[in-house]
């Protein structure tokens, strides 16, 4: 058997995906709606199986966390108190280089503040003669000789040639000083779209002012008036901030604790793209970790270890998953620490999963909103704080899509006459398989549908998801369930009325044992809790 693992494309994922019955379009008799998805039969099993696999090993299986399940529309002061109304409810102009978005209004002030902006204004300011300041290198040269940092997307840095000769024209004609819109213009070009079309990040451009509204606008009642306006939440978290008191009041957990949710959020993104993985509706995994602030580093490391590790264990091939810290800039400023789990897709290194330290930012903004107290009161050390939070976040459907691509194979393998055929398989964890067993008669007749049926309903009875299937050459059917991931088929045969004993198929190894077939469903608890 070729066990080489090509690379994949998304298309062939895609394609898989469509035909085997996990993911289909959105409405797609009417022509789909750009960044909505479903999930079909075999694609439905495969999350909730995901889901559960979360839930079980951050809520089920620890004593410190707990879980809630919350509404998807709430009161719009959420939304004030989180930031996500002002941030996002105005004209807002998005960088093509970094991606960051700024606010209209705030531009001018970001640009007049800009570090970039204000290495080039006092570079034109100082004075310095010579024909080298008035090259790329020379420019570069001078910044880090004054311990400044160029932005990276800076025009000047993407087209030296169309924007330094009219820079270096109106240093000559300015002399020494030059006002920052004189030189930002120089480096956009005035005449083109003039200095606020720059990001005051990175020095990119900018598009035009959008109204990017990131949540879902909704009326809540028989009125459509600005009273009635709601929002379907942009994320799960704020669901849990806002019933941290509620939780503390009503069970016994103590600091340090977690509260704990999977469930639908809405984001109106501007660009859905790459399947699944930039949607409009989406799920979220989240944990709210609160612990006291002195213990706030020990947990995030603890939980972004935890959170790498769980992706590791559940199949992503660690070489394909990095752990990257935000660094600088990229750090929300209420933020003490924070790291992405990034994978390898096909389409690039992209986020399945950020944990940040959010400090105590959220449950103060909270406090402050609703007037209500957010302290901790420690009965042990009569200490009265508020308590930082520790924040996993990742997405349900990011994470599949990523076990998805993992799992898409391609090899060969000999058919019945010992010739190589290929094969496509997902070599999903049985832990995520949809079916963890298929069950075949080799034949439709002396009691082997029978005896088949029977350890079907077996391993159902048993909790375990099992398929049957009597139709078409054995070989024909191994391969559908091949391309279903399911981890093992077994096979009742002529033996089997003989000596009570069935096949064990392998998906990837395609090693077959003999089992007794009264022992199905032990072997297939055992091999599922070993893989
Ligand atoms: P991105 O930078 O990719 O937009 P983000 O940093 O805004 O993501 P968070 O707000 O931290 O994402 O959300 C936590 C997780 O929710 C992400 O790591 C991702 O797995 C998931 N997620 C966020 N936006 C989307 C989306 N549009 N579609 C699918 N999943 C998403």
């Amino acid at each position: 058997m070729n066990t080489e693992k090509k690379a994949i494309s998304l298309d062939a994922v895609a394609s898989l995906c469509k035909r085997r019955g996990f993911i289909y379009q959105s409405s797609e008799i009417y022509g789909g709606i750009n960044g909505f998805w479903d999930y079909g039969p075999l694609g439905s099993e495969l999350k909730r199986n995901l889901k559960e696999a979360w839930w079980h090993d951050v809520v089920r299986t620890r004593e410190d966390v707990v879980g809630v399940d919350c509404s998807l529309i709430m009161n719009p002061k959420v939304w004030e108190a989180s930031g996500h109304l002002g941030g996002f409810s105005d004209p807002m102009l998005t960088c093509h280089q970094c991606k960051k978005h700024f606010r209209a209004d705030h531009l001018q002030d970001q640009l007049a503040q800009s570090e970039w902006i204000d290495s080039l204004r006092s570079f034109a300011e100082d004075g310095e003669e010579g024909a080298q300041r008035y090259s790329e290198r020379g420019l570069k040269k001078w910044a880090s000789k004054k311990g400044r940092r160029l932005a990276p997307g800076l025009a000047l840095i993407r087209e030296p040639e169309a924007v330094w000769p009219k820079l270096a024209a109106a240093l000559e004609a300015g002399g020494d000083s030059l006002a920052f819109e004189e030189v930002a213009s120089c480096v956009i070009g005035a005449d083109e779209a003039g200095a606020s079309s720059l990001c005051p990040a990175c020095g990119g451009g900018l598009t035009e002012p959008r109204q990017f509204n990131l949540m879902f606008k909704t009326f809540v009642g028989a009125m459509e008036d600005s009273a009635s306006v709601a929002y379907l939440r942009p994320e799960t978290a704020q669901g849990i901030f806002c019933n941290y008191r509620n939780v503390l009041d009503s069970s016994r957990v103590k600091i340090p604790f977690g509260i704990a949710q999977i469930g639908r959020s809405f984001r109106n993104e501007i660009n859905p793209r790459n399947y699944t993985f930039r949607s409009r509706e989406f799920e979220q995994m989240e944990l709210e970790f609160f612990c006291h602030p002195s213990e706030a580093d020990k947990w995030y490391e603890f939980w972004r270890d935890a959170r790498y590790n769980w992706y590791v264990n559940l199949g992503l091939q660690s070489s394909k998953l990095t752990l990257r810290a935000h660094e600088g800039d990229e750090l929300a400023h209420y933020a003490r620490a924070c790291a992405d789990i990034e994978y390898e897709f096909p389409f690039g290194i992209s986020e399945l999963e950020g944990i940040a330290n959010r400090t105590d930012f959220d449950l103060k903004q909270h406090q402050e909103f609703s007037g209500k107290d957010m302290r901790y009161f420690d009965d042990q050390t009569r200490e009265k704080f508020i308590p930082h939070v520790i924040e996993p976040s990742g997405g349900v459907d990011r994470a599949m899509l990523a076990f998805l691509c993992e799992a898409y194979t391609e090899d060969e393998v000999p058919d019945d006459k010992g010739n190589l055929r290929s094969r496509t398989l997902m070599k999903l964890h049985p832990r995520l398989a949809p079916f963890k067993l298929a069950v075949f008669p080799l034949v439709k007749k002396d009691g082997m549908p029978e005896a088949a049926r029977k350890i079907t309903d077996d391993c159902k009875a048993a909790g375990i998801a099992a398929f049957y299937d009597e139709k078409g050459a054995i070989g024909r059917r191994y391969r559908r369930q091949d391309e279903a991931g399911t981890p093992y088929c077994i096979t009742v045969d002529g033996e089997t009325m003989e000596s009570q004993t069935v096949t064990i198929r392998d998906r990837d190894s395609l090693v077959q044992e003999r089992i007794s077939a009264d022992k199905v469903v032990e072997c297939i608890r055992d091999r599922i809790s070993k893989a």
